[in-house]
């Protein structure tokens, strides 16, 4: 389709949305668009939105901005399109011009994104969750539903039991004794994980350190940005950005706690015109890949068990290696896995959606919980923690127990020494 630019948006890449030749192949992997059944709610549908909004042809109308905020950026369009849109970078840019034209709608975007960027924010809010789940307020104020039913209580209902703080004399224990600059991995904690994961943090530790490698986890890292990428603040996410790049300075391969802040950094290239984040990009890599490299050397103890890979969208769709945690868990003697969904679709999870979209998050939910119920497995593994904090909510509410482990700390629990 040609689109008569009348008043292009400035930022918005119209050449590349004109690249949607309106196949509609996207539509059976577009979930937003297999829940609602509304053209307005797929990726062909969307960018036809987003094109009318960037010519100006079309007005920014609360229905328009619903159709396009209810994308999940799960990129699962962009996977299995002929003609290669770029659709992550198109629902930014429309997101942004959104923001542009009704800056209140993010107004909430700017605190959040400064209380999760600062390592020191971070750790005191990490501190106050521990103290309201561990004096017994958690409970009262779950009991009572003090908090009513709006998006406060909906985060609440997320928050997973906290693990104590991260010890760095515990992390230097772990270290591999090498000095060879080959050996050396660099670790992306992501902000939220080093808020609810801090556990797993310490095993990927333990693994690395046991495969030979020599884990570094850089001081001056930050939020790697996808929270004001996605949610229409690109220039605080380039900024985000560029404070990571100079950060991880050096050769060594650089390994996400989280799929999704993964998925973020191998995107630089986008956000910065440089040699610095061209070299940055090319580093990331699943950390799942970089340890089956050496997974061999692994002393692990057998688990008889089922185990249920959840897949997150960032691994399927943007990393494009659904295959590598399966294969790294694969090297557990008498392991039985199994996928949670097949095919895996978006948990609804996707960002911050569920907190600001609940009933869609808990729709695409469903069919993971109802896998749950029918497979009956012992432990469900993700790489990604937003899923991880959206099953554990979903689960709890379902009445299952069944464990949600970031992979990295299943396989850790199996070393031997
Ligand atoms: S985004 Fe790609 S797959 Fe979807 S309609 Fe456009 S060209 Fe076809
Ligand atoms: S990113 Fe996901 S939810 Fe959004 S249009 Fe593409 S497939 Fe649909």
């Amino acid at each position: 389709m040609t689109t008569l630019a009348k008043n292009p948006a400035p930022d918005f890449p119209l050449a590349e949305a004109d690249l949607c030749v309106k196949c509609g192949l996207c539509l059976p992997h577009c979930p937003t668009y297999l829940d609602s059944r509304n053209e307005a709610e797929s990726p062909r549908g969307r960018i036809a939105l987003m094109q009318g909004l960037a010519t100006g042809f079309l007005a920014a109308t609360p229905k328009l901005e619903q159709h396009l905020d209810n994308c999940l950026s799960c990129r699962a369009c962009e996977a299995v399109c002929p003609a290669k849109v770029p659709y992550g970078v198109l629902i930014d840019a429309s997101r942004a011009q959104m923001a542009a034209l009704h800056p209140a709608r993010i107004r909430w975007l700017a605190p959040l994104s400064f209380l999760l960027s600062h390592r020191v924010t971070r750790h005191i809010i990490g501190g106050l969750l521990q103290v309201y789940q561990r004096s017994g307020l958690q409970m009262l104020v779950r009991r009572s539903g003090a908090l009513g039913r709006g998006r406060f209580a909906r985060l609440e209902s997320l928050l997973p039991k906290l693990a104590g703080s991260r010890s760095d004399r515990k992390l230097s224990a772990f270290k591999s004794s090498t000095d060879n600059a080959a050996d050396m991995v660099q670790l992306f904690v992501g902000c939220v994980s080093d808020i609810a994961e801090r556990e797993a943090v310490d095993d990927a530790a333990r693994l690395f350190a046991a495969c030979g490698f020599d884990l570094k986890i850089p001081n001056a890292q930050t939020c790697c940005g996808a929270l004001d990428q996605h949610g229409g603040r690109p220039q605080n996410a380039r900024a985000l950005a560029a404070r990571n790049v100079a950060a991880f300075n050096g050769d060594a391969p650089i390994v996400s706690m989280a799929s999704g802040c993964g998925a973020s950094l191998l995107d630089y290239t986008r956000l910065l015109d440089s040699a610095d984040a061209r070299r940055f990009a090319q580093r990331v890599r699943d950390p799942a890949r970089v340890l089956l490299a050496r997974a061999g050397r692994l002393q692990l103890k057998p688990l008889r068990a089922r185990v249920a890979i959840h897949t997150p969208c960032t691994q399927q769709n943007v990393f494009r290696d659904a295959q590598a945690t399966r294969e790294l868990l694969a090297h557990i003697p008498e392991i039985s896995l199994i996928e949670l969904e097949s095919p895996s679709r978006c948990c609804g999870a996707a960002g911050l959606q569920f907190v600001t979209h609940p009933q869609q998050a808990d729709r695409l939910l469903q069919p993971k919980l109802d896998a749950a119920q029918s497979l009956q497995p012992d432990f469900i593994v993700s790489a990604n923690i937003g899923c991880t904090l959206h099953l554990i909510a979903g689960l709890r509410c379902s009445g299952l127990t069944v464990p949600v482990l970031h992979p990295l700390t299943l396989m850790a629990r199996q070393l031997m020494a």
